[in-house]
């Protein structure tokens, strides 16, 4: 049977001024699948009825806290297909297993949990639940992130021997979490974000796309992690090498006071027969250059990408697609997957869409990390 309907979201965070909420709904509604029809969108019911009355959502259904949501909906016949979490980290887990145990999905953002030990046992409330569960890696959705995943897969670049992957940002160079500023005040305390600063907040995009790009896995690092700014409690610039299950080397770099960087994500592959390198500043190129052969850039909607870049691509060539575009591709994979799972099938996340694994090894990879730093030595991932 079809499914004619929107698929109905409630979110959790994306409260007024909230950086990523706004986002989740914007990319969730793209593809005229899902629509958002709740919330409980701050810890404040009065900030969580004003972005509810932002978002045209019925006031009934903005509510004051997150477990008032999952309770209420759970109990209605036109309830909540599934539950987003756009919150601070700390609350990723408790809103995750709160709507996984009440029978709903989850998409989350990252990372998956505050702490590596939250992130097993959200593993296990998935595995319990048996429940679809999806992560917004954002970088995953882009077509040319997927055109260099296919490449890697291909072996077109024969073995992988070197890989780099930077995450440059500026905004944290000074200290803008004592003035009040609302995304850096919670990131910079350890209980609201978890121990890991920088590494936890773009370290781990920049882990994720290394290895959902390479289909390689990280087996051993040795990381620094610095707080550059005095007094920062969190590390906020990082530096980290890594060994990778194929024999690769990789240096993964991130930082947050990268003094006039604005997201500065860039991922560069070499293998034993050519290289690709791709920009998210630029994300509607893709630079491939070969061993015995000339430079080659691959364009965002090119008739000769691969069928999965192809499969995510929107606009005719020329048209750029970016952020917005890429974040909504999750949700349309998470939505088709929803519809697939109501109707009986059994794992019907596909592997183009992060996850709970990628959620865990996301987690155990800044948990090492800081292991790494503080011990100052190599350590097994
Ligand atoms: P933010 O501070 O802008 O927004 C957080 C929102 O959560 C606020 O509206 C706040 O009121 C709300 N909130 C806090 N406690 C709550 C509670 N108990 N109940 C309901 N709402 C509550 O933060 P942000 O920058 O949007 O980041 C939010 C999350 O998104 C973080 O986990 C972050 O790592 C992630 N993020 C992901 C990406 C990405 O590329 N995928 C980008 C930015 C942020």
């Amino acid at each position: 049977m079809a499914q004619y309907r929107k698929l109905r979201m409630g979110m959790v965070g994306g409260g007024p001024g909230a950086f990523i909420g706004p986002v989740h709904r914007i990319a969730a509604e793209l593809d005229g699948k899902i629509e958002l029809v709740a919330g409980a969108f701050s810890q404040s019911p009065e900030r969580s009825r004003a972005a509810g009355e932002s978002y045209r959502i019925d006031p009934g259904r903005c509510y004051a806290d997150y477990r008032a949501m999952i309770a209420a909906e759970a109990q209605r016949a036109d309830r909540i297909d599934f539950v987003t979490i756009a919150t601070p980290n700390h609350l990723h887990l408790p809103v995750a297993v709160a709507a996984l145990e009440a029978g709903f999905p989850v998409m989350s953002d990252k990372p998956a949990t505050a702490t590596y030990a939250e992130a097993i046992a959200l593993e296990q409330a998935v595995a319990k639940a048996g429940l679809p569960y999806g992560l917004t890696h954002t970088y995953a959705g882009y077509a040319l992130v997927r055109e260099a995943r296919a490449i890697c897969a291909s072996g077109k670049l024969g073995r992988i021997r070197k890989i780099a992957v930077e995450y440059l940002q500026g905004w944290l160079s000074r200290p803008i979490e004592t003035t009040g500023q609302k995304q850096a005040a919670w990131r910079a305390d350890p209980a609201l974000n978890g121990p890991g600063g920088c590494i936890g907040d773009i370290g781990v995009h920049a882990f994720h796309l290394l290895e959902y790009v390479t289909g390689l896995q990280v087996t051993s690092l040795q990381a620094t992690l610095r707080s550059v700014v005095p007094g920062r409690r969190v590390d906020d610039d990082c530096t980290a090498v890594l060994g990778l299950d194929n024999g690769a080397g990789a240096v993964l770099m991130a930082s947050q006071v990268a003094a006039g960087e604005g997201n500065g994500l860039r991922l560069r592959v070499y293998g034993e027969m050519g290289s690709l390198d791709w920009r998210q500043e630029d994300p509607n190129r893709l630079r491939l250059r070969w061993l015995d052969g000339a430079e080659e850039i691959r364009h965002a909607a090119g008739a000769y990408l691969s069928d999965d870049a192809r499969a995510v691509t929107r606009l005719p060539g020329g048209h750029p697609e970016g952020y917005l575009e890429a974040f909504a591709v999750l949700y349309r994979e998470f939505a088709d997957a929803l519809v697939a799972w109501k109707q009986g099938q059994a794992n019907p996340l596909p592997a183009t869409l992060p996850g709970i694994c990628a959620g865990v090894r996301g987690m155990r990879f800044i948990d090492r990390a800081m292991t790494s730093s503080q011990s100052k030595s190599w350590v097994e991932f």
